[in-house]
């Protein structure tokens, strides 16, 4: 589904969006612009609002969060060859391979 997204990476703030579409926009706590509703998100007052941001901040994220459930479900993990893994911390890591070694130079004797 299409949603409207403010990249706050990119927005520096400027409150253009806000002052033309208070509908849609809205400062959040750390003074860059939220998107407050996904109600009529193509609007005019949208497309006046993304093509008056100074820094193209505003536009459509179209499944980007499917997509990246989807990405992270289907990795995987170089260390354990599990799907979906990667929640070792170097630690672990460290500990793993140290076993790995020593299995195979247990094996190897
Ligand atoms: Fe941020 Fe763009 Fe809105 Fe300005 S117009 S507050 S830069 S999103």
């Amino acid at each position: 589904m299409k949603k409207l997204f403010v990249n706050k990476e990119a927005c520096i703030g400027c409150g253009a969006c806000v002052a033309i579409d208070p509908e849609h926009f809205d400062f959040g706590d750390e003074g860059y612009s939220e998107v407050i509703s996904q109600e009529n998100i193509e609007s005019a007052n949208v497309q006046n609002a993304m093509s008056s941001c100074p820094t193209n901040a505003i536009s459509y994220a179209e499944g980007v969060e499917e997509e990246k459930e989807v990405q992270e479900e289907e990795h995987q993990c170089e260390h354990c060859e599990k799907k979906g893994c990667c929640n070792h911390d170097d630690e672990e890591l460290d500990e793993e391979i140290k076993n790995d070694f020593n299995s195979e130079a247990e094996s190897a004797a």
